[in-house]
């Protein structure tokens, strides 16, 4: 019998009445002669509320036993979930049961409220389905090798779902949630952006790690690990329309290239308003400099993204890079009071009000001039751009915070994402 995986996001399972409506969808697949494992999130908001009150109790001393307890805490709103969801199924008169990440298990490392799944144990989920069970598994946690409850970050349901369609190899794991699928960019930024029916699985993680919050980027990862078939569709089209046409629905995350039907060029446009732009000044141009900055930065657990050194001349040059807009104070006060006395910099300074847009696409790999014409367009647009990425796969721009929606627009309309099959 064929598995399916469907993972329902925190408005999903917001309220008693929508709860029900999951569990009346759920049924409806496995009348359809279906095994079924659902993930849910907590109910909407829940997990920011446990998170306030523990922070209402303890505004500071945030060190490894506090992150301990934060998770423990946090983990609870996906076993309310979980387990409203089983007896929702139950009343439905559908045979469920419901298990925290400990009870799978679910096993990861010990990075409190940020680990990362290392393994599931498949026999008792296993077990359950072949007695015709729906088997219900919390998301975002896990168990650490000490047996400590752990979550996964922010949005870590998606990653809990594709793990465990992985672990039982499922054939989809399809992820309901609030918008109807992946669009070629934000409609709220463009209201004449388009849902595209396939993306590949290597744009979906530019888009997922350039600001596109419909995935976590984690999920997109193991998808791509474990080659787990993946689809974003809508929980809120009515729980009784055709099942054809609901499995066929939303945009499918795809491996195969010829799968990719839309072959355009540039797929999307991403784009993320959190960034901060730092430079240090006057830095001696010798060996080891990129790396007792950065290295510092990496230390200190900050990620970093765009990154430009600057030609030197009498040998001495610039070192930028961007930054989660929420890290920026902690670098600079970082970078001034370690690695600045010690390098024989000049100075630090800083933009915390910069974004970054990128278009991506596959097809830029079988094309030239894509970056060319995104950077005459932003020209065009008066827009200046300050720092410059590229992969394979995707350009990105750093520019000023107050050109964002202009540039977003200009480059969807310039690529003429508008148009289906564009
Ligand atoms: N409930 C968790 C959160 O709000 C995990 C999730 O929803 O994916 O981040
Ligand atoms: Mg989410």
């Amino acid at each position: 019998m064929t598995l399916i995986v469907h993972k329902y996001g925190g408005t999903s399972m917001g309220s008693t009445e929508r709860i029900r409506n999951v569990a009346k969808r759920v049924g409806k697949w496995v009348r359809a002669g279906y095994h079924m494992v659902v993930v849910p999130s907590a109910m909407s908001g829940e997990t920011n509320r446990l998170l306030g009150l523990a922070k209402e109790l303890a505004p500071q001393h945030h060190n490894d036993a506090y992150a301990r307890e934060l998770d423990a805490l946090a983990a609870t709103g996906e076993q309310a979930s979980s387990a409203l969801l089983a007896i929702a199924l139950q009343a439905e008169g559908i045979p469920s049961v419901s298990y925290a990440g400990w009870q799978v298990p679910i096993r990861t490392d010990m990075a409190y409220t940020k680990a990362r799944i290392e393994s599931i144990d498949d026999a008792r989920v296993r077990a359950d389905l072949q007695a015709g069970r729906v088997v219900i598994v919390t998301g975002f946690q896990g168990v650490d090798p000490q047996g400590n409850i752990t979550t996964l970050g922010r949005g870590g349901s998606d990653t809990s779902a594709v793990a465990v369609a992985a672990a039982l190899k499922a054939q989809e794991c399809l992820i309901y949630t609030d918008v109807d699928g992946v669009y070629t960019t934000d409609p709220r930024v463009v209201p004449e952006a388009r849902r595209l029916k396939t993306v590949s699985f290597e744009e979906m993680l530019e888009m997922a790690s350039m600001g596109s919050k419909v995935l976590q980027i984690r999920s997109v990862e193991f998808a791509g690990k474990y080659r787990v078939p993946l689809r974003v569709l809508s929980s809120f089209t009515p729980w009784d329309i055709d099942i054809t046409q609901e499995a066929q629905s939303g945009t499918l995350i795809t491996f195969e290239e010829d799968e990719h039907m839309e072959q355009a060029v540039v797929s999307g446009i991403a784009f993320n308003r959190d960034e901060a732009k730092i430079s240090v000044l006057g830095v001696p141009d010798r060996p080891g400099i990129a790396y007792q900055i950065l290295g510092a930065v990496a230390d200190a657990n900050i990620d970093v993204d765009v990154i430009i050194q600057n030609l030197s001349k009498d040998g001495i040059t610039d070192f930028s890079f961007t930054v989660n807009r929420g890290d920026y104070a902690r670098v600079i006060d970082l970078l001034k009071n370690s690695v600045i006395p010690k390098l024989g910099a000049s100075d630090v300074v800083g933009d915390p009000k910069i974004c970054k847009v990128s278009i991506v696409g596959i097809g830029m790999r079988s094309h030239v001039g894509i970056a060319a014409k995104m950077f005459k367009v932003l020209s065009e647009e008066g827009i200046n751009i300050q720092m410059i990425s590229t992969s394979e796969i995707k350009t990105s721009v750093v520019i000023d915070e107050k050109y964002m929606e202009l540039a977003v627009r200009a480059l969807h309309k310039a690529f003429e994402l508008e148009q289906a099959g564009a």
